[in-house]
């Protein structure tokens, strides 16, 4: 891992919660570039972590300081992201510069990196999100090429398992929109199709469209299902460790 310090970061209100994480592509035209831009006071950007094509590293802002990466955003009702996150830029061109398959040396650190940071800090899998998760109607990245099956494998977000639609299944507007809100999406009318497309980059990636066909209902389902048994897991999980916490005295 190589030190590339920016100076575009400042203090957490509260550097003990570190809850979530945030990947994106870097969408610039070379990793020199993307690399420039994040460590330039005017550009006022940056993120944690840039992980290049062949896999190195660099860390530009302390993990227990305030990095500028996810800019205006919301998740589960929450904006101010950067507060509660961790942000890693992936060098990829991103769709404006020549969107490209994310290489396997570069997966395999992704993966490691985003494990420890994952297993260190807590993060629960409903908690790991794309940057088109927390602000669709501006950002397209990490995108629909990056790997997020892979991740899941390894422990690393959310990936439910596919299953064929069945034909019987009704397209609603409303219950897409009701299902998206429960997954964490911040919705509006007007950012129901971004959402919908940020959610197809991601669960759907073979086309993302914005289009509420019957693949899309059922996968909006299963992603449903999925997030709500992984915070189910977390909420009992800290319910448990608070219980211990309370008993510890009466052994
Ligand atoms: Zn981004």
């Amino acid at each position: 891992m190589r030190d590339r310090p920016s100076p575009n970061q400042n203090s957490r209100d509260e550097p003990s919660r570190i809850d979530m994480l945030v990947l994106h592509y870097t969408g610039m035209a070379t990793a020199g570039v993307a690399l420039e831009r994040l460590c330039d006071p005017r550009a006022r950007v940056s993120a944690h972590y840039v992980v290049e094509e062949d896999g190195v590293i660099w860390r530009l802002v302390p993990e227990h300081r305030r990095a500028f990466h996810a800019g205006v955003s919301c998740w589960e009702g929450e904006s101010d992201l950067n507060a509660v996150s961790v942000g890693i830029e992936i060098v990829n061109p991103g769709h404006e510069w020549g969107y490209r398959r994310f290489p396997e040396a570069q997966m395999a650190v992704v993966e490691l990196l985003c494990r420890e940071l994952v297993a260190r800090h807590t993060i629960p899998p409903h908690r790991v999100v794309g940057h088109s998760d927390v602000a669709p109607q501006r950002k397209s990245d990490p995108g629909e090429l990056f790997d997020w099956a892979r991740l899941a494998r390894a422990g690393v977000g959310i990936w439910p398992p596919r299953s064929t639609p069945h034909t019987g299944l009704t397209v609603s507007a409303a219950q897409s929109f009701d299902d998206l809100a429960s997954i964490g999406y911040c919705l509006s009318v007007d950012l129901q199709t971004p959402a919908l497309v940020a959610f197809q980059r991601r669960f759907r990636p073979s086309c993302c469209d914005g289009q509420l066909d019957i693949e899309t209902a059922a996968r909006l389902t299963e992603v449903r299902r999925a997030f709500a048994r992984s915070r189910a897991a977390t909420s009992s999980a800290s319910h448990t460790s608070k219980l211990k916490a309370v008993c510890s005295p009466c052994k």
